[in-house]
């Protein structure tokens, strides 16, 4: 029997990047995978390539930051696997502007996917999870907030936001057999990484491993972390980031 067999995992932002590669792994490992994101055909795409490989996985359309948006999601992934016992917070938007020219808007753009998303996801599947007294809950924040990075004031602060609100979950449900985690990612290959980064060659030539990080290395962690191995990890980060910052 694979690890995950028999669980159900929702993955936000699941149709590109990061998402995708967690979702693929945590089917790879057994779990049923609901692929919730904004845009609807990469969602599709990634349940594609899973059911390819033989797993099994639904794409679910939705804004992971709005009730509603995240209430249909939920009510279709029910419907289709049943409760949902793994919940990997991954959705999130970037943007790069100097800090005086960040508009109201920008800002509360960016809080609202990368913060308030993962707050209303988590308090809409943590009741599965005490129902089954047993529950994973894996925040994807940012190595940005271990290094500080100009003209991001917005996505720095709300994943900072994400860094504190796992260590809140943890505590608060320790004793119920949920466990809640973080990963920081440093400089993974994704379509996000392309657009915001100025010159990759350069940032590479620079770094420890002499090389970007991939979707795959946050998805090994990932799968660490909501396996039955990391039942007594809780409340922590785990910076898969190549060497870029020590802890
Ligand atoms: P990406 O842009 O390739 O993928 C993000 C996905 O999230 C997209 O499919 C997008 O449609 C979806 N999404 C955006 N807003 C959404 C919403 N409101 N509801 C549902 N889906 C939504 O980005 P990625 O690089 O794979 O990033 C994944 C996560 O990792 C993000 O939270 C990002 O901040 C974080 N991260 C990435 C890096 C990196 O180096 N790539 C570094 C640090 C943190």
């Amino acid at each position: 029997m694979m690890a995950l067999t028999g669980k159900v995992a929702v993955v936000t932002g699941g149709g590109s990047g990061i998402g995708r590669a967690i979702s693929f792994r945590l089917a790879r490992d057994g779990a049923s995978v609901a692929v919730w994101d904004l845009n609807g055909p990469a969602a599709q795409e990634t349940v594609a390539m899973i059911l390819d490989a033989g797993g099994r996985a639904i794409a679910c359309e939705a804004d992971a930051a709005s009730r509603e948006g995240i209430a249909g999601a939920l009510s279709r992934t029910r419907a289709e696997f049943g409760p949902v016992t793994i919940l990997v917070n991954n959705a999130g938007v970037t943007g790069r502007v100097p800090f005086l020219e960040m508009t109201e808007e920008a800002w509360d753009r960016v809080i609202r996917i990368n913060l308030k998303g993962p707050f209303l996801c988590s308090q809409a599947v943590i009741p599965d999870m005490l129902a089954a007294g047993w529950g994973r809950v894996v925040n994807i924040s940012s190595s940005s907030t271990q290094m500080g990075v100009g003209q991001m004031a917005h996505y720095v602060a709300s994943k900072g936001g994400v860094n504190g609100f796992t260590k809140a979950l943890a505590m608060e449900y320790a004793g119920q057999g949920v466990t809640v985690n973080t990963i920081p990612p440093g400089y993974i290959d994704t379509p996000m990484l392309r657009g915001t980064v100025q010159n990759m060659e350069t940032s590479v030539a620079n770094s420890p491993m002499r090389r970007a990080g991939r979707p795959e290395d946050i998805a090994g962690a990932c799968a660490y972390l909501v396996s039955d191995d990391a039942s007594y990890v809780t409340g922590q980060m785990i910076s898969v980031n190549g060497g870029r910052y020590l802890m």
